[in-house]
C-alpha cells in the first residue's frame, strides 16, 4: 500500500513570509511565497542578491520560523541541504564526513556511502582529507554526504557559487546527472540565470527584497533533455535566459 499519492508534490509552501526582526529594526525578508515541488523536479529560484533567497531555504529546510504560512513535506520526506560552502570538516577524512550526515541520523549507511563513492569517483580519496581535494570533488562529497541521509528532497543554496567558471560548469553537470540518476527531486536557489535555465525543469524568479514571486517558466528542452552544458547552446536557451533577464530588476 502507497502511504501517499505520487502525484502529491514532495514539498509545498504556502504564503511564507518573514520578518527579520534586529536592534536596526526589521527586515521583511520574504512576502507571501507559494511554490510547491513534484517528485523527480528540479526547481530553480533566482533572484538577485539579498532578496531573500536563503531565508526561504532555511524556511523550507525546517530552520527558520516563518512569520507567517507553512511549509508542508509529504508523509515519510527526509530534506537534504546542502549549502553554498561544501561546509566539510577539515580534521575529518572524506569518508567520515560523508558518513558525519548518517551519524547525526542515527543510521548506519555505510553500505550505501561506499556505493555512492565509488560510483561518483571518490572511493579512491576516501582516506583523503578535504584540502588534498578540488574544489569540485569537494562539492561531490559534499553531494554525496547529503544523499547518504536518503534526502526526499534536495535544497541546495547556490551550492556552485564559490568554485570557480570552468569547475562550475563542469559540476553542476556532475551534479545534475547525479540527481537524475538518484531519481532525487529538487529545490535550488541561485543568482546565475544560465544555471537555472541548464539545470531545471521550472525556473521561479523572485523579485528584489522583500522577494516575492514575480513568473515563472517551464523550461521545456524536450524529452531526451541533455545535459546542463549542451543546453547552454540550444536555441531556446537564449530565449529563456532573455525573459528570465528581463523580469529580475538588477538596477539598483
Ligand atoms: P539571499 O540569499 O537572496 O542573498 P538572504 O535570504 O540571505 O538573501 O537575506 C535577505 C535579506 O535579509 C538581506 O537583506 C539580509 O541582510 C537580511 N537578513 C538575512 N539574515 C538576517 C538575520 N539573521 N537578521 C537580520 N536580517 C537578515
Ligand atoms: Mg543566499
Amino acid at each position: 500500500m502507497e502511504l501517499f499519492d505520487r502525484a502529491d508534490p514532495v514539498i509545498t509552501a504556502e504564503g511564507l513570509s518573514l520578518t527579520y526582526q534586529s536592534a536596526e529594526g526589521e527586515t521583511q525578508a520574504i512576502r507571501d511565497i507559494s511554490l510547491s515541488v513534484k517528485e523527480g523536479e528540479i526547481v530553480s529560484v533566482i533572484g538577485p542578491s539579498g532578496c531573500g533567497k536563503s531565508t526561504l531555504l532555511s524556511i523550507i529546510s525546517g530552520l527558520l520560523e516563518p512569520t507567517s504560512g507553512s511549509v508542508k513535506l509529504r508523509d515519510g520526506g527526509r530534506i537534504g541541504y546542502m549549502l553554498q560552502k561544501d561546509s566539510l570538516f577539515p580534521w575529518r577524512s572524506i569518508y567520515k564526513n560523508v558518513m558525519l550526515g548518517a551519524e547525526i541520523m542515527g543510521d548506519k549507511c555505510g553500505d550505501c556511502a561506499e556505493q555512492l563513492l565509488k560510483t561518483y569517483g571518490l572511493w579512491d580519496f576516501r582516506d583523503s582529507f578535504p584540502s588534498q581535494l578540488s574544489g569540485g570533488m569537494r562539492q561531490r562529497a559534499a553531494l554525496i554526504r547529503t544523499l547518504v541521509t536518503q534526502p526526499t528532497l534536495l535544497l541546495l543554496d547556490e551550492a556552485f557559487s564559490a568554485l570557480d567558471y570552468q569547475t562550475r560548469l563542469a559540476v553542476s553537470d556532475d551534479i545534475y546527472s547525479i540527481i537524475r540518476r538518484e531519481k532525487k527531486t529538487a529545490l535550488m536557489v541561485t543568482h546565475d540565470i544560465s544555471e537555472a535555465v541548464a539545470m531545471s525543469d521550472r525556473v521561479i524568479v523572485l523579485t528584489r527584497r522583500p522577494a516575492e514571486i514575480k513568473s515563472e517558466y517551464v523550461i521545456d528542452f524536450g524529452s531526451d533533455r541533455p545535459t546542463p552544458i549542451k543546453c547552454r547552446s540550444l536555441d531556446g536557451f537564449r530565449r529563456y535566459f532573455d525573459s528570465i533577464w528581463r523580469d529580475i530588476d538588477v538596477h539598483v
